[in-house]
């Protein structure tokens, strides 16, 4: 414990370092880490580390310490996900778990096979808009819906592991159950950052089952470094472990479930046995595209985050810039932002749940339409609000374009195996702490909420709400490779921010050729085809001040990415997790 608790002091003091370093301007990127000819080292772990062998990045150091044991023991990138992605349920119960969804990139070595596994929460069969409006026909707040049943989605978390284990898993499925069961009974410290989400939330003590687990007999948050145990979560992950993944969709688990969803005293919902029973986790075709001499793969809908991220890249190719500036340069940061805008209108107009809308997913990625696309960006002038273009050269959608954000919770796994395979794996229960239900020690999610709600009569948009629809994602696991060798595994939390995070660490990463952990750090910028947001606190007022004199609208605001990445150099493994959460690479 103490080691964890100092890898968590030290996490505390990394931004703060970093922007003293960017004030005085001495930030130069930091080199690669050295390649030397050594035999693999013992295990390394921190905010970042180098490896020879294999790595895995995630939020908490119990769940990378999870996928490394994993590995160590002969697992591949996807057991070590696994693994990590269990513990990271338990130990950052706030971001993501079984009782949400998830989306992951696959890369196989032995044949260079990307593979997009979607595993997003499906709605209910009897969900429409009707009780997200108020009896006016007006969306109600986010803030009215966010807690109770009407906003869980079927869980897809359990099913697209089920499904990408059968294809790449190594080690049996029930063993990689077991760091977590273990730590979930021994129990584990409070971090930091699950008190302060805790305590900054206004939710979570209206529900019940939650409130017992959160709070103290005292009715406070948890304090830091309290050890927490959730016999209850352990004995759920066994049921799954030995019975395999149908004990969670049908049985006692999925009862329990439908029980919560609709007995809620808030927000009751209409989830069925029938719901769960009939949950599929999907394979889809991934969103590829080149930037410069790099080749850059996401998730397709329903996450708009593949399309959005090869969009950006695609548009900045069209530009030059100073990218191995450690604060970004104006030049830089101009582009960026105006790619953004345009990639953000197209994200408004086309895309939803491809299974229910039409969503011209390869047009609106192809070379020559991104091509057009950049030449609406002046190099002088902000271009102010952008429009979505026309990738089929025709009218490609009669959607109304909606500007509906996500919010600010989720996580990310990185992971690279000793074969070379990787994965890239983004989770969520979307806002922090979910719906706030819980249920046999885990919480439900509340991704209902990343529907477009409108207005009674307003017309009709892609992400509207609709039985058995997934809600429209932003998230963006990625994976990027040069001359068909995979280079990077990276992807964030962060709402629809997280677009603009995986974008930016791209270009840090590869056309800047920063280390991992510079990378991850530089402060971002950001626009979501509004405001130009910059990351407050990180001395970039000089920054702001040209962007204005380009007709930029400037907002400085907090920016909590959780940017988990691995550069995959030639015989060196560089990862790193985002200094403003509690992450750690792991590796040896
Ligand atoms: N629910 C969001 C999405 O799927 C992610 C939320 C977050 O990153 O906090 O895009």
């Amino acid at each position: 414990m103490r080691l964890i608790l100092e890898i968590w002091e030290r996490r505390q003091t990394l931004p703060a370092a970093f922007v003293v370093a960017a004030l005085v301007g001495c930030a130069a990127p930091t080199a690669s880490p050295p390649l030397t000819a050594e035999p693999p080292s013992p295990d390394t772990l921190g905010p970042s580390a180098a490896a020879r062998r294999h790595m895995v990045v995630a939020a908490n150091p119990y769940a990378a310490e999870a996928g490394l044991s994993v590995l160590n023991a002969g697992g591949s990138a996807l057991d070590a996900a696994i693994a990590a992605q269990l513990v990271l349920n338990l130990v950052e119960p706030q971001s993501s778990g079984i009782g949400g969804g998830a989306f992951i990139m696959h890369y196989r070595a032995s044949d260079g096979a990307v593979e997009a596994y979607d595993g997003r929460e499906t709605a209910p069969a009897a969900l429409d808009a009707g009780p997200f409006l108020t009896s006016a026909g007006k969306p109600r707040a986010f803030n009215d819906v966010v807690a109770g049943g009407l906003s869980v989605g079927v869980p897809g978390l359990v099913r697209v592991l089920e499904l990408a284990h059968r294809d790449h898993g190594r080690m049996p499925w029930a063993a990689l159950f077991e760091p977590a069961i273990r730590l979930a009974e021994t129990g584990f410290p409070v971090s930091p950052r699950l008190h302060q989400t805790i305590a900054g939330d206004r939710h979570l003590n209206r529900l019940p089952a939650a409130r017992g687990y959160f709070f103290g007999r005292d009715r406070k948050p948890l304090p830091i470094g309290r050890m927490l145990r959730n016999p209850a979560f352990a004995a759920t992950l066994r049921l799954i472990a030995e019975q395999g993944p149908g004990a969670f969709y049908e049985g006692p688990i999925a009862r329990d479930i439908v029980a919560a969803v609709r007995g809620s005293r808030v927000n009751p919902g209409v989830m069925a046995a029938a719901d769960l029973a009939g949950y599929r986790a999907v394979k889809r075709e991934p969103v590829c595209a080149p930037y410069r001499v790099w080749q850059v793969c996401g998730m397709p809908p329903p996450s708009s985050g593949g399309i959005a991220v090869a969009q950006v890249l695609g548009i900045l190719q069209h530009f030059s810039y100073d990218a191995r500036s450690a604060v970004p340069s104006p030049s830089f940061a101009h582009f960026l932002a105006e790619a953004e805008r345009l990639a953000f209108a197209d994200r408004a107009q086309y895309v939803g749940d491809s299974d229910f809308v039409p969503v011209p997913v390869q047009a609106l990625v192809e070379p020559r339409y991104l091509a057009e696309r950049a030449r609406l960006v002046s190099p002088t002038r902000a271009m102010g609000v952008a429009k979505a273009g026309d990738p089929l050269g025709a009218k490609a959608s009669t959607f109304a374009p909606d500007l509906h954000e996500g919010g600010v919770s989720t996580t990310h796994i990185s992971v690279v195996d000793g074969d070379g395979n990787a994965v890239s794996m983004t989770s969520t229960i979307e806002s922090a702490f979910g719906s706030r239900l819980m249920v046999r020690g885990f919480l439900l999610n509340n991704q209902m909420t990343d529907f477009t709600i409108q207005a009674r009569g307003a017309p009709a948009v892609a992400n509207a709400v609709g039985p058995r629809k997934r809600p429209r994602s932003s998230m963006a696991p990625t994976l990027a490779f040069r001359d068909g060798k995979l280079v990077l595994v990276i992807g964030s939390p962060g709402g629809s921010r997280i677009i603009g995070y995986v974008a930016q660490a791209v270009v840090a990463s590869l056309e800047g050729d920063f280390a991992m952990a510079s990378a991850v750090a530089q402060p971002h910028v950001l626009n979501r085809n509004g405001r130009t947001e910059l990351e407050e606190g990180t001395g970039l007022d000089g920054l702001a001040h040209a962007l204005r004199e380009l007709g930029h609208e400037v907002e400085m605001t907090e920016m909590t990415s959780g940017l988990h990445g691995i550069r995959v150099r030639d015989v060196v493994l560089d990862g790193a997790a985002d200094p403003r959460r509690e992450g750690v690479a792991a590796g040896n």
